[in-house]
C-alpha cells in the first residue's frame, strides 16, 4: 500500500507535465470574462478527461467530490437569490459560472459512478444539514443590502478556496486535480471580483476561513485567465 500513492502521484505529475508541455492542459476548458467570472465548458472538460486514466477512488476522494458538488451548488444558489434583489450583474454572472462548476463536479460523479448528493433536489435544497443552514443564513444576510450581498460573495469564495485546498490533500488522481485546480482558479477570480465591487462601495472584509496573508495575495494579484 505505501507504494501505491507515490506511484500514482508520480504518474499524475508526469501526465500533467506532458499535457502542459503539449500546451493542452486546460485549453478550452475554462473561459474567464473581463470581470473574472470563470466558466467551465462541460463538453471540453469531458473530452479532456477521456485522456486521463481512471482508477478506484479512495473514500476520502469520493467524499470530497460529493462535498464539493453541494458546495458549488450553494454558491450558485446564493448568488441567484442575490440576483433577485440587486441589478448589479455580478450576481447573475457568477451564479451562471457556479452552475458550470457544480456540473464539472457532477462530471466526476458520473465518471466514477458515485451517488450524486443533489440527485432529485431543487435549487436551494441541500441534503447535508450544514449546507442547508449555511444557505439559509447567507441568503438572509444577502437580502439586507448590496454591500452585505457582496460580502457574502467574498465569504463563499473564501470558503470554497479553503475547502477545495483541504480536499486536494487527499487526491492523487490527475483528473480530479484538474477539476479542483480549475474550480480554485474560479474561486480566486470570483473573490477578486466580489472584493473589487465591495471596495468600490467603501465596504471592507475580514477573512474568516483563510489567512489574511493568503487573502491579500489573491486580492492583490490579477485575474487568472489561464490556458
Ligand atoms: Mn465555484
Ligand atoms: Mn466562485
Amino acid at each position: 500500500m505505501p507504494l501505491r500513492i507515490p506511484t500514482r502521484s508520480l504518474i499524475a505529475a508526469a501526465l500533467s507535465a506532458l499535457l502542459i508541455a503539449c500546451g493542452s492542459s486546460d485549453s478550452g476548458i475554462v473561459t474567464v470574462d473581463s470581470q473574472g467570472s470563470t466558466t467551465v465548458d462541460a463538453a471540453a472538460l469531458d473530452a479532456t478527461l477521456q485522456n486521463y486514466p481512471s482508477a478506484t477512488l479512495s473514500s476520502a476522494e469520493a467524499e470530497g467530490i460529493a462535498y464539493m458538488r453541494e458546495e458549488e451548488r450553494l454558491a450558485q444558489d446564493v448568488y441567484a437569490a442575490s440576483a433577485t434583489h440587486y441589478s448589479l450583474p455580478i450576481f447573475a454572472n457568477i451564479s451562471a459560472s457556479e452552475a458550470t462548476h457544480t456540473e464539472a463536479v457532477r462530471t466526476l460523479i458520473e465518471r466514477y459512478q458515485l451517488a450524486d448528493p443533489l440527485a432529485g433536489t431543487t435549487n436551494g435544497v441541500f441534503p447535508t444539514p450544514a449546507f442547508q443552514t449555511l444557505y439559509d443564513d447567507l441568503v438572509a444576510a444577502s437580502a439586507v443590502s448590496l454591500v452585505e450581498a457582496l460580502k457574502v460573495g467574498v465569504q463563499i469564495e473564501e470558503l470554497d478556496i479553503r475547502d477545495i485546498e483541504a480536499r486536494k490533500v487527499d487526491v492523487d488522481q490527475a483528473d480530479i486535480l484538474l477539476v479542483y485546480d480549475n474550480l480554485l482558479r474560479g474561486s480566486r477570480n470570483h473573490l477578486r471580483a466580489y472584493m473589487n465591487a465591495l471596495l468600490a462601495r467603501d465596504g471592507s472584509y475580514t477573512p474568516q476561513y483563510i489567512t489574511q496573508e493568503a487573502f491579500d495575495a489573491i486580492v492583490n494579484s490579477p485575474i487568472e485567465t489561464g490556458g
